[in-house]
């Protein structure tokens, strides 16, 4: 099984899955459930993708845990008990090995083993994944469950490696308990829900907060809290019913709390009381039923920038933690009950760097235009790579030995989210256009998996084991996305990670699907049940005539 060539006619196994987060786990499970023979590769000691590496203090998830799970198995759904409406990342990543152990899936995942390259033989039609420890496994099928939010942003900001002090990232924080910033200067570089999350938590304990900030976010109260029984038993009747109906809806989960007023049908103390009633009940971001619609966007922006400023003493500090840039909605907005209010202790302050920008970082602090601070420690909540970024980290090359970089070096290109033209068998889940962050990612991960395992059945079924999707297809599913983002405010407009504008030099391409995940999942079944019209099917090549499917 580790012959170092990619020339051979057979596969070491049917299916090769990259990443053990929420997609890798099922995909494993549903390799096994198909007949499949399957290995898996994780670069991390343990399962929990996301929620493995992004262990900083205050990390959750600010999708509910009500939501924000599997549905597929009921034992799964009625046995694990969620101890908050939004769940901690140890909790979270707790439930990932939970589901791990249950579905059986831990003996087929080979951990700390980064899969580097992916070739695709044209003679063989077989996938060649090569590893971290030197291993090469043939493969019919290659499924990439490696996250959108997996390759850090590298700070690029002068100095980085002159700083004296010890520097974490809030993407690869230690895990082992050895970050101790205990009366430390700190400095923390990025306010995205990472920075919104890390920064309270540093305060409780750090002598001084130097928090360093380019671009202000809205900031509304999260939904934590006790698990609401009623719900959770509600959740655990029927399970597969609620599965189904997650399908149906636009986000891939039923929002607990939305307004069911338009904005238009209300004068304005009838809107102004809509908007609290939505602050207080926690749904502010769904305040009106046409909460997409740039007027009741903009009201919502407005009410907001008044809630954020109501909480900071300071009115310098007030004006600048608010965001006046973009709409709600444009950047990925944060959610914390506290961080506003942080900046009210004596020892956290704010650098906006608009007006006093970072110079360089230097072996004792960072130094901006106006002053150098002086720091034991330095935190970067400076993002990801988004999307293509975990991609681009796997050399992957496809037919004609193509490159996927190549492919993709006007932006991400490819068909429903999860397949690219010249790379045939090959899955990418969560990856551009598909409803991925914007939808619920859970539910999302459940979704692309089965397709893709509805997928792979099919093929054999019919005895087409290759298969990409038009180039055609692509063109108009890049289309799609990008008539669906027009509508949404801010998407088109705002700089952000979402549209690739966080890395310097990439290509500006909105990279998420916002048309909906009902419509999502049933163009993706509407390819299946009429025979794929928007790809390309291939016959077997010569060197695997006559081959069986080799089975689990
Ligand atoms: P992010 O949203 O991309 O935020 C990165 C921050 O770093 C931004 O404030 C950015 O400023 C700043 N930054 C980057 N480079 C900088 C530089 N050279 N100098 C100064 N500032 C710099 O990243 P994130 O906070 O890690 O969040 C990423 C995504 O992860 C989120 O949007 C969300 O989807 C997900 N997430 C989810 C949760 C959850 O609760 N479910 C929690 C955490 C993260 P600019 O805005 O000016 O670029």
């Amino acid at each position: 099984m580790t012959d170092n060539h990619s020339s051979k006619a057979q596969p070491d196994c049917d299916v090769v899955v990259v990443g053990s987060g929420f997609a890798g786990i099922y995909a494993l499970w549903q390799a096994r459930q198909r007949g499949l023979s399957v290995r898996g590769f994780e670069r991390g000691s343990d399962v929990g993708g996301t929620w493995y590496w992004n262990a900083y203090p205050g990390a959750r998830c600010d999708v509910e845990s009500y939501n924000y799970a599997y549905f597929f198995n009921n034992d799964v759904v009625r046995e694990w008990n969620w101890s908050d409406a939004c769940a901690g990342q140890h909790e979270i990543q707790r439930y990932l090995r939970f589901v791990a152990e249950r579905c059986e899936v831990l003996k087929d995942i080979t951990f700390n083993t980064k899969v580097i390259a992916a070739r695709y033989d044209e003679e063989t039609g077989l996938w060649s994944v090569q590893t971290s420890a030197g291993e090469t496994i043939v493969c019919r099928y290659a499924v990439l469950a490696i996250g959108a939010l997996s390759d850090p942003k590298a700070p690029d900001i002068k100095g980085v490696s002159d700083f004296a002090g010890e520097a974490y990232f809030t993407s690869s924080w230690p895990k082992d308990g050895s970050v101790d910033l205990r009366g430390k200067r700190v400095g923390v570089i990025g306010t995205g829900s990472s920075g919104v999350q890390v920064i309270p938590e540093i305060a409780k304990v750090a002598a001084e907060v130097y928090v360093f900030q380019r671009t202000a976010n809205y900031v509304t109260p999260t939904a934590a809290g006790p698990m609401d029984p009623k719900l959770v038993a509600a959740l655990r009747e029927d399970p597969q019913a609620i599965r189904r109906a997650f399908r149906e809806t636009f986000g891939g989960h039923t929002p607990l709390r939305m307004g069911d007023q338009r904005y238009y049908d209300l004068d304005a103390a009838e809107r102004e009381r809509v908007l609290q009633d939505a602050w207080d009940g926690k749904y502010i971001g769904l305040a009106f039923r046409d909460a997409y619609l740039p007027e009741a966007n903009a009201a919502i922006s407005d009410f907001l920038r008044q809630k954020m400023r109501e909480q900071v003493n300071d009115a310098w500090t007030a004006d600048h933690l608010v965001p006046w840039d973009h709409p709600y909605g444009g950047k990925r907005p944060c959610q914390s009950d506290v961080y506003l209010k942080t900046f009210n202790q004596a020892h956290v302050r704010l650098i906006s760097l608009p007006e006093t920008p970072i110079e360089e970082i230097v072996p004792e602090g960072i130094r901006t235009t106006a002053e150098t601070i002086a720091l034991d420690v330095i935190v970067y909540a400076t993002g990801f790579d988004a999307i293509s970024g975990p991609v681009f980290a796997i050399d992957i090359s496809g037919v004609g030995g193509r490159s996927i970089k190549d492919e993709w070096v006007d932006g991400p290109l490819n068909y429903l989210g999860t397949m690219v033209h010249g790379f045939p068998n090959l899955f990418l889940p969560s990856s551009a256009m598909s409803p991925s962050v914007l939808s619920n990612m859970a539910t999302l991960a459940e979704q692309q998996v089965d397709f893709i395992f509805d997928t792979i059945e099919w093929l054999d079924q019919h005895g087409r084991p290759l298969l990409h999707p038009l180039p055609v297809s692509q063109e108009q599913w890049r289309e799609e996305t990008l008539r669906y983002a027009q509508r949404r405010p801010g998407a088109l407009t705002t700089k952000s990670w979402y549209s690739g504008a966080n890395i310097p030099g990439k290509p500006r391409v909105f990279m998420v699907y916002t048309g909906g995940f009902k419509r999502y999942n049933e163009t993706c079944y509407r390819e299946l049940e009429n025979g794929f019209p928007g790809y390309e099917l291939l016959a077997p090549p010569r060197a695997r005539r006559g081959e069986q499917v080799s089975g689990g």
